[in-house]
Order: C-alpha cells, then sequence, then structure tokens
C-alpha cells in the first residue's frame, strides 16, 4: 500500500478542525500509522517547500506555518497520495470543490487547513523528513477485508 504525508496546518489547530479533518480520513478507510503534534522552523520549511522559497511570499509560509505547533501524519492506503490529494482539494479554498477539506473548511489560499504530498517520490520523501521510521506503526485495522476488495489489497 502506498503512504502520504499530511500536515494539519496552524489554520487546523486554531480553528479547532483537527476533530473534523481526521474524522473524514478515518471515514474515507486511509489508516493512520503515524501522527505527532510538532512546531515547524523555517529549516525545515525551506526543505519542505524547496520549490516556493524564491517566491515573494515565502516568508508569510513561515510566518503562517510556524504561528501555532502543526499536526503531522503519515496515512496508508492504496493509491493514498492521490486519493488524499483528492480530498484536499485545489490550493485556494475559495475554488476548492465543495465536499473538499479545502472547499468545506477554509476560503484563504494561504490559510488552507492541511498539506498532502503530491507525488509518491515527494510522499516518501515528506515522510522521512518528518518521521524517524521507529515511528511509524506496522497497523493494519481488524476491519481491513470490509475497507477493500481481495484483489485489491
Ligand atoms: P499545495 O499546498 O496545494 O500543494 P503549493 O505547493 O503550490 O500548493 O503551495 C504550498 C503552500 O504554500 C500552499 O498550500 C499555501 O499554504 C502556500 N501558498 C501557495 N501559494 C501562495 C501564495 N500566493 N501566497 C501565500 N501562500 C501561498
Amino acid at each position: 500500500m502506498e503512504q502520504t504525508l499530511v500536515i494539519l496546518k496552524p489554520s487546523a489547530i486554531e480553528r479547532r478542525l483537527v476533530g473534523d479533518i481526521i474524522s473524514r480520513i478515518e471515514k474515507k478507510g486511509l489508516i493512520i500509522t503515524a501522527m505527532k503534534m510538532m512546531r515547524l522552523d523555517e529549516e525545515i520549511l525551506r526543505e519542505h517547500y524547496a520549490h516556493l522559497t524564491a517566491k515573494p511570499f515565502f516568508p508569510s509560509i513561515v510566518a503562517s506555518m510556524t504561528a501555532s505547533p502543526v499536526i503531522c501524519m503519515v496515512l496508508k492506503g492504496v493509491d493514498a497520495v492521490s486519493v488524499f490529494r483528492k480530498m484536499t482539494g485545489v490550493t485556494n479554498g475559495r475554488n476548492a470543490e465543495p465536499g473538499t477539506l479545502r472547499g468545506d473548511f477554509c476560503m484563504s489560499g494561504s490559510e488552507n487547513v492541511v498539506h498532502a504530498s503530491d507525488s509518491v517520490e515527494n510522499a516518501n520523501k515528506e515522510i522521512a523528513r518528518f518521521f524517524r521510521q521507529e515511528e511509524i506503526t506496522d497497523y493494519t485495522p481488524g476491519g481491513i477485508n470490509y475497507m477493500y476488495g481481495e484483489e485489491e489489497k
């Protein structure tokens, strides 16, 4: 199964959306295998958002992402990366489809509540950035046979 990295951003923490977001992840059937609350700093954000460090708004990303602790999670599932990207919706919450996390929970292109890895390659890099291997549980729920058909697992 694939793994993907999720960050519940300060906007999710401060707006008390953590429970709602985790509830949707659980109901969908994505399996949480690791989760921790932590404070990010500029150094890790320069790595994580390397594709944006030259942008004029990069300092505002750092300010936004360090304003409160965040919650990082590893999710597991068949096609977990693309499934969770779809659940997240496009970057700007005002354009994100209703039914997506950003579409339902935010009105912003920066304070957009959640980070979702955008490819399997980036997911693996991002998971290694935020978690040590021993922090990720080798966990499969008892109900797995009701989450996937035999041929899908
Ligand atoms: P995504 O999070 O949808 O994968 P990007 O990788 O392009 O999108 O951007 C990373 C994050 O940087 C966004 O989620 C958002 O919080 C922030 N961001 C992107 N564009 C802007 C912008 N123009 N102004 C402020 N923040 C931005």
